[in-house]
């Protein structure tokens, strides 16, 4: 490394646009700076060793520096370091890909487009599914319906599906096809006294009413993560999903999964939709694919929507959509490693067997405390909701920035966990040990407590 550690964070201020990051927060603390990854633990410039709570941002599945993923990156940027999939082009390693991610898909799915990002895979479903429709000769029947607090990207047509208030401020986003319904938050959202069930039968009617007020004929699609992470680390309420199918399948409403986040074993199974038990028409997937080491995203196809596609080809004639870096082989081959590397550790097995512990644990040493309002998630994705006053569930004050000020006193501590408002979430690496539970229990534990 060439940059001096005295200057890097002045470097940083000066020349570095970040994502999602307060400018404000930058210019006054100075960024956070890592240079290595081992195993579960990253390091930052001066040395310090923290304990990624986090996976990265949700993706470092296999933990850092695996060696057969790092290894086949290499070889392959040896081999052929790039090569495209326009125009009938392929690669020996995208077409593996290809069949190896097929195989594991959850139900059978056609085809797969590979993308880099989750992003521009939520933006692939949202312009196959008009496709899809205008080949059906459907043109009407384009709505794309999400939930509030629902994230799923940052493009201009993804951002405007998600459903955070934070994105849409200032950027003038157009509204677009695009419709919300309430987020299936059972602490925050459902009235007292309501069951679970009761909740989701709340909801399901909510999505009812919806589609008979803008009508069945103009709604196209509903998208949803199986737990939802950035809006909030939202489980689904008991029975949620097995109210809305239904209603969606009635009307011929197609169901996108975006497993950006859970696909790939983080809810301990292989796919999220899997553990809700849902059966998806399109699914996207990113991140864990290639255990955060190359971006790279994938769009799963039903058979029932491919076969529209290839019908319609002989007269819609080139489908005008894909990307330079689509299939890159590079990502390819990653991706390849990661899922062999997925299957030899048993590490979807690992998170179905640790998820209770981590659970329990949080529950044990956190539940009972004065301001910890609920304890949340589902396997390798928890997240913590601090509030003022636990009877009443009163927040805190918002300019008193808890969440931030406990992600900073884990941090201290050797922990990195992340705030999402004041709820702390984690998704560990799929290869966290019952060690490594204890350690980021006893960490944030403390961190809790030095800021009270
Ligand atoms: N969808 C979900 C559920 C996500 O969590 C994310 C990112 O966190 C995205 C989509 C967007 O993915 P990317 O940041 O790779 O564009």
């Amino acid at each position: 490394m060439t940059l001096d550690i005295q200057t890097a964070g002045q470097i940083d201020r000066a020349s570095f646009f970040h994502p999602f990051t307060s400018v404000a927060d930058l210019m006054r603390d100075g960024p956070t700076i890592m240079v290595e990854g081992q195993g579960v633990r990253v390091t930052d410039i001066h040395g310090r060793e923290y304990l990624d709570g986090m996976a990265g941002l949700w993706c470092v599945n296999m933990g850092y520096g695996h060696p057969a993923i790092t290894e086949a990156i290499a070889a392959q940027s040896r081999k052929l370091s790039y090569f495209h999939a326009f125009n009938s082009m392929s690669t020996d390693v995208a077409i593996e890909c290809a069949e190896e991610v097929l195989k594991r898909a959850p139900v059978p799915m056609a085809r797969v487009f590979f993308g880099v990002s989750g992003s521009d895979a939520n933006e692939t479903q949202l312009k196959l599914i008009w496709y899809y429709n205008n080949l059906r000769g459907l043109p009407k029947k384009k709505k794309i319906i999400a939930r509030k607090y629902g994230y799923h990207g940052s493009g201009v047509a993804t951002a405007s599906l998600t459903g955070l208030p934070s994105m849409h401020g200032l950027f003038d986003l157009p509204q677009g096809p695009f419709l919300h319904v309430s987020s299936p938050h059972y602490y925050r959202n459902a009235p007292d006294g309501v069951s679970e069930r009761e909740f989701s039968r709340q909801l399901a009617a909510e999505l009812e009413a919806l589609i008979a007020r803008e009508g069945a004929d103009t709604i196209a699609a509903f998208f949803a993560e199986p737990v939802m992470g950035a809006g909030g680390l939202i489980a689904p309420p008991e029975g949620y999903f097995e109210a809305i199918v239904p209603i969606l399948r009635a009307h011929d409403i197609l169901l996108v999964m975006d497993e950006v986040v859970s696909g790939f074993g983080r809810l301990g199974t292989y796919w999220g939709s899997q553990a809700i038990g849902v059966e998806p028409d399109l699914i996207t997937a990113a991140k864990g694919i290639t255990s955060g080491y190359f971006p790279m995203s994938a769009c799963l196809v039903s058979p029932k929507i491919w076969d529209v596609i290839e019908k319609g080809s002989e007269t819609a004639g080139l489908f005008g959509h894909g990307y330079t870096y689509s299939a890159h082989p590079v990502g390819a081959a990653a991706a390849l490693a990661t899922m062999k590397a997925i299957d030899e550790q048993k590490v979807v097995a690992n998170v179905a067997e640790l998820a209770p512990y981590l659970h329990e644990s949080l529950k044990r040493a956190l539940g009972d405390h004065a301001h910890v309002g609920e304890i949340r998630g589902r396997g390798f994705m928890v997240g913590i909701e601090l509030v003022a006053d636990r009877a009443t569930k009163a927040p805190f004050k918002p300019e008193l920035r808890t969440g931030r000020q406990v992600l900073k006193a884990a941090a201290e501590r050797g922990l990195i966990t992340r705030a999402l408002g004041d709820t702390l979430v984690f998704a560990p690496p799929l290869v966290f040990t019952r060690k490594d539970i204890d350690e980021l229990v006893s960490k944030f534990s403390a961190a809790i407590e030095a800021v009270e």
